[in-house]
């Protein structure tokens, strides 16, 4: 099959293609911690990065490998290393690539568990500049000669700010910054970041890829259009073992999932590797009953705002248009003063109080009271976070459920 097929008909024949044993149409879930080599010459060179096998489950299993694959194929890059959650293959993309007194520009509207783990590496030396990444301007402005990454995010949780994602792949390009684009709120699906210049795409494979809400996991793909080899943190063994192209994910692999030890389960990578098959579907169902939701809300007299960038009211909106293929399923909206937030949600029937995003059933949650609950009321205001926010992650519920259900609980 050649690379010409569509996003679907890619996904479903992916592991068929890497042959697995008896023309299995599921890659197996490989449970061996190790491998066994009648040639100890096999193993030697498996260590020596000669050949391609598998020495042991924490760095490099079969069915981890075929998800890998297919995760690089959806986002047409080069290569991807899974872990076992995004928050783990954020942290070691970075700690693997960058040292002390290198400079991160990083979006201030971050996934809350990331802005915490960015504290964490200040802590250790790194210098991070958090600006409002909707203008490029503010990133231009951050730059300094020691910075190498730039880290943002498609749609901003929970308020869906979109980054201004074309425009920053052109500086990151021009300045030979690596341009790390956490893809997790749109997915492959709904955006490649490989066309706005992303040199690493961030999946959680929680949300979306995986899409049931039964597995965690995250993953780093290479683009491929970053230049590795005049990268100044490659280590030299690397150097020597390795081609240019693949110095960035090696090194990834090696420091960050070898060393690092966050090993996505085989168990895991199969149930994700079943959920990727219907991603597309999710999406476009997701997307439609967002979008809908989303005008409902923005009408009823007891909403006070909604946050979508499939409105045409929301300040990304064209950007949004012009790089997403929709406008994905976060949502976040704003009551009245008159009604309580937790009365509200407590009337909600058919919507799951709950914390995951990217479900196949619609979830809520208070955002103050929550998620954003440790950065304290300070914080929450200069992010812009009213405390009667609730943030929506859309399902694939049939859409007059829905409907009925947010009209009962606003029928104050
Ligand atoms: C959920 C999420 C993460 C972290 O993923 P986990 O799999 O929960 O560790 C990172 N980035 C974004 C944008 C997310 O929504």
């Amino acid at each position: 099959m050649n690379n010409k097929k569509g996003f679907t008909t890619t996904t479903l024949h992916s592991d068929r293609l890497l042959q697995p044993e008896f023309g299995a149409l599921h890659q197996p879930i490989h449970t061996a911690v190790t491998w066994g080599y009648e040639d100890v010459n096999g193993l030697i060179d498996v260590f020596q990065n000669k050949t391609k096998g598998y020495a042991y489950s924490r760095q490099g299993n079969p069915t981890v490998t075929a998800l890998e694959h297919k995760i690089t194929q959806m986002e047409e890059g080069r290569a991807t290393v899974a872990f076992s959650t995004g928050m783990a293959a954020i942290t070691a993309t970075i700690l693997s690539l960058l040292k002390k007194d290198d400079h991160i520009i990083a979006s201030s509207y971050l996934f809350g568990n990331s802005r915490s783990i960015m504290q964490t590496f200040i802590e250790i030396g790194i210098e991070i500049s958090f600006v409002d990444a909707t203008n490029i301007e503010n990133i231009k402005n951050a730059y300094k000669p020691n910075t190498r990454m730039v880290f943002v995010e498609t749609i901003a949780n929970p308020a869906t700010q979109v980054a201004h994602l074309d425009k920053i792949g052109d500086y990151c390009s021009d300045q030979k910054l690596i341009y790390v684009v956490d893809n997790t709120m749109t997915s492959p699906y709904l955006f490649k970041a490989i066309n706005v210049k992303a040199s690493l795409v961030i999946n959680s494979l929680t949300k979306y890829i995986g899409g049931h809400g039964n597995a965690l996991g995250g993953s780093v793909t290479d683009t491929g259009l970053y230049d590795w080899d005049n990268f100044p943190n490659i280590t030299s063994v690397l150097r020597d073992q390795i081609a240019p192209a693949l110095l960035g994910i090696t090194q990834i692999r090696k420091r960050g999932l070898r060393d690092g030890g966050a090993t996505l389960s085989p168990e895991a990578a199969h149930s994700i590797s079943v959920g990727a098959e219907t991603l597309a579907l999710r999406l476009e169902r997701i997307c439609s009953n967002a979008l809908i939701l989303a005008r409902f809300l923005d009408e009823h007299t007891l909403v006070k705002k909604v946050n979508y960038p499939g409105l045409v009211s929301h300040p990304q909106h064209k950007i949004a248009s012009d790089l997403f293929h929709g406008y994905g399923g976060l949502m976040s909206f704003e009551l009245s003063d008159k009604i309580d937030c937790v009365t509200f949600l407590n009337r909600l029937k058919v919507v799951i109080k709950s914390s995951n995003l990217g479900d196949t059933r619609t979830l809520a949650i208070p955002v103050a009271k929550t998620i954003f609950h440790e950065l304290g009321a300070e914080r929450r205001k200069e992010m812009g976070i009213e405390d009667s926010l609730i943030r929506l992650s859309i399902g694939i519920e049939d859409i007059q459920d829905l409907l009925e259900d947010f009209t009962q609980a606003l029928s104050f």
